[in-house]
């Protein structure tokens, strides 16, 4: 009797392990464990702290630059150079963190593969014609706002379209995956048809080989395109505000507040508008 009774006492015991292990395994799923839950779901802000940090260590800035745009970033296949107002921000900012403009790797980013990179750590900052919203602030920080853009829209010269009103149904507007322009013109012309490209030179290839009516997207792009080929040229004023900012981890305060006092040093220095106008020309009052 006794033996039996210490088994069932034991089975007892081993039962209300089992049963504590399972419910400790089950916190996350059961919805009792708010607070495990949230620290599990982002670990981000403290786990991606730190890129100033990291640059230094590495004595090299990797930014994230357009390849393809014109004005902004374009690498040209004979030199292999890449050249633009983003560039030359890139490059000031790998100096004033380095003390050597040329302490810089820039790598190429289309619109849709920008904000992933960043993520996984491929590159250090953003600095890729992009605009700040409230929807893309839930995935990255943004500095403060470097440039001011609006889209609009490329037509071929004596193309019957003159503006956003008369992307009426049959027509084709070309826009970019990933990018602002796709996501307005669908909602500012319902009736057009949308065909969206991987990068703007392929887009701008599609509008030159008449597979679209008009190309979309900021107009400081845009103007780029029309230099690249002037048969075609910007139409229909702006229709949209599309500030641009450099984008950075989320929750790395230090690094934000670093960049916007370069920012700043940059516009009191008179060296922002120097970049300014070698590739857009002069600027408008704020
Ligand atoms: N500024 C717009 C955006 O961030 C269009 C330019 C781009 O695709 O980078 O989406």
């Amino acid at each position: 009797m006794r033996k039996k009774a210490r088994r069932l006492l034991s089975l007892g015991i081993s039962l209300t392990l089992l049963l504590a292990v399972l419910a400790a395994c089950g916190t996350g799923a059961s919805g009792g464990g708010d607070e495990e839950r949230q620290q599990g779901a982002d670990p981000a802000p403290a786990a991606k702290a730190g890129t100033l940090e990291t640059i230094k260590q590495r004595g090299k800035l990797v930014a994230g630059v357009k390849f393809d745009t014109k004005l902004f970033g374009l690498k040209d296949p004979g030199s292999g150079q890449v050249e633009g107002f983003d560039i030359d921000i890139a490059k000031k900012l790998a100096g004033r963190i380095l003390g050597d403009e040329s302490n810089i790797e820039l790598k190429e980013v289309t619109s849709k593969t920008r904000i992933p990179m960043l993520d996984n750590g491929e590159i250090d900052i953003i600095i890729a014609t992009m605009t700040i919203n409230e929807e893309r602030k839930q995935q990255v920080d943004f500095s403060d706002v470097y440039f001011k853009a609006g889209q609009s829209l490329l037509v071929k010269k004596g193309s019957p379209i003159k503006s956003i009103a008369d992307l009426t149904k049959g027509t084709k507007v070309l826009a970019v995956k990933g990018s602002t322009s796709a996501v307005n013109i669908r909602e500012k012309a319902k009736e057009t048809t949308v065909l969206e490209f991987e990068n703007y030179q392929d887009a701008f290839t599609a509008l030159k080989a008449g597979q679209g009516d008009a190309l979309t997207t900021d107009n400081a792009i845009l103007y780029g395109m029309q230099q690249q080929d002037p048969a075609f040229e910007v139409v229909g004023g702006t229709f949209t505000d599309e500030p641009y900012g450099m984008a950075i981890r989320k929750g790395d305060a230090e690094f934000v507040s670093y960049v916007n006092d370069f920012l700043k040093e940059l516009k009191d220095s008179g060296e922002y508008d120097k970049i300014y106008e070698k590739w857009i020309g002069e600027k408008p009052a704020d």
